[in-house]
């Protein structure tokens, strides 16, 4: 099969022939559709997150199913799928404790090791030597992922544009409805309209929230949530985007506020844009080592509540934010801005890393390139 592979440190992705995969136990090998293109493959092609090379990144897919391991009953060969970046064991003892987001041999075997859960790649190129995976390493023709990460795709939902669930909504569902709680009536902020913040808008919108303030330094993206959704816009380049959402706020702030981006002054200003008892929710990935600051007797006085977010459980995500979909509260064709084919990979994570994505890029395996 064919996959787009990086062999170092800020090097190309470059098209490699690798051996075809094949699933084991509780695991399943999928045909990809496409796979989306995410900000934290960057940080790993960076080195800002360490992870071995040679690898394949990608780690939100949809596709159909060719194989099913022993002992996988959810889904069957033939079935349309979405993958979900987080990939639980379902053993482990926060799987077991349903907390599977947090699964432990997910972080630990795959996050540092690029590897599936035997301690083994499924990935080998032309010299037989090995390539190791990032989440199920979908940047390529084909993929092995633990079943657990992957949930039938609903019949009313496109298989190519639903790729973009497993990573982007997958997070936006897991911190605007686990952890943030978002209800009916909900006013919210989100900063960073990317396609984690993007997807943010739509989530929060579908849960019910009446207000929803997208900030960002880029008026196409604000433009872009808008049309998903948000209700306003703040142009942080443009002044203090602090001082300007309480203006619209007649001074009271929101009840939750989204950090998409990872940075210092992003994160602070997250907690000062919260209501007295809000939420401060941070999603925004840092490279490692990275600290926030926050006003101690604002957080203290103010009562405000500081929380991290990361993905989701797919199994509950993934059918949840498909219903959305499937109803129009979510609109996938609307989030994907680009449409790339598999030999164009380098140019579209070049793009997202320029900052010239508007909304989410995926890349179709079998796209033709007259098309
Ligand atoms: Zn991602
Ligand atoms: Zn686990």
């Amino acid at each position: 099969m064919r996959a787009a592979v990086v062999r170092e440190r800020s090097g190309p992705f470059r098209v490699e022939e690798l051996a075809d995969p094949t699933a084991k136990e509780g695991e399943i090998l999928v045909q990809v559709a496409a796979t989306g293109v995410c900000h934290t493959d960057l940080h790993i092609h960076d080195g800002s997150v360490a992870f071995p090379f040679p690898c394949v990144l990608g780690h939100e897919m949809s596709g159909t199913v060719l194989e099913v391991g022993a002992g996988v009953e959810h889904v069957r060969p033939g079935q349309r799928v979405v993958g979900a970046f987080i990939m639980p064991c379902g053993r482990c003892a926060l799987c077991r404790a349903g907390r599977s987001e947090l699964c432990e041999e997910f972080f630990a075997k795959n996050r540092l090791s690029g590897t599936l859960y035997d301690g083994t790649t499924r990935l080998f190129d032309a010299d037989g030597e090995p390539v190791w995976m990032y989440s199920m390493a979908a940047m390529a023709e084909r993929c092995v992922m633990p079943a657990l990460a992957a949930a039938p795709l609903d019949d009313r939902l496109p298989l190519v544009d639903s790729a973009i669930l497993g990573c982007a909504l997958l997070t936006a569902y897991g911190a605007a409805h686990t952890v943030a709680g978002v209800a009916p009536g909900a006013t919210v902020a989100v900063l960073g309209t990317g396609g984690v913040g993007s997807s943010l808008v739509q989530v929060c919108r579908a849960l019910g929230a009446e207000r929803v303030v997208a900030v960002d330094l880029d008026d196409a993206k604000l433009a872009a949530a808008r049309r998903l959704g948000a209700t306003d816009g703040i142009d942080a380049s443009a002044g203090d985007p602090v001082a300007r959402l309480r203006e619209l706020t007649d001074g009271a702030g929101v009840d939750v506020v989204f950090e998409a981006i990872g940075r210092p002054q992003t994160f602070r200003q997250a907690t000062e844009m919260c209501a007295d008892g809000g939420a401060a929710v941070m999603v925004g990935i840092a490279p490692t080592g990275m600290v926030g600051e926050v006003e101690i007797t604002r957080l203290v006085r103010r009562k405000l509540r500081l929380l991290g977010s990361f993905g989701a459980r797919p199994q509950e995500a993934l059918p949840a934010l498909m219903a959305m979909a499937a109803d129009g509260r979510i609109d996938l064709a609307a989030t994907v801005s680009e449409h790339h084919r598999l030999d164009d990979v380098d140019e579209a994570f070049a793009r997202l890393r320029r900052g010239e994505v508007v909304g989410r890029a995926v890349v179709e395996m079998d796209r033709a390139a007259a098309r």
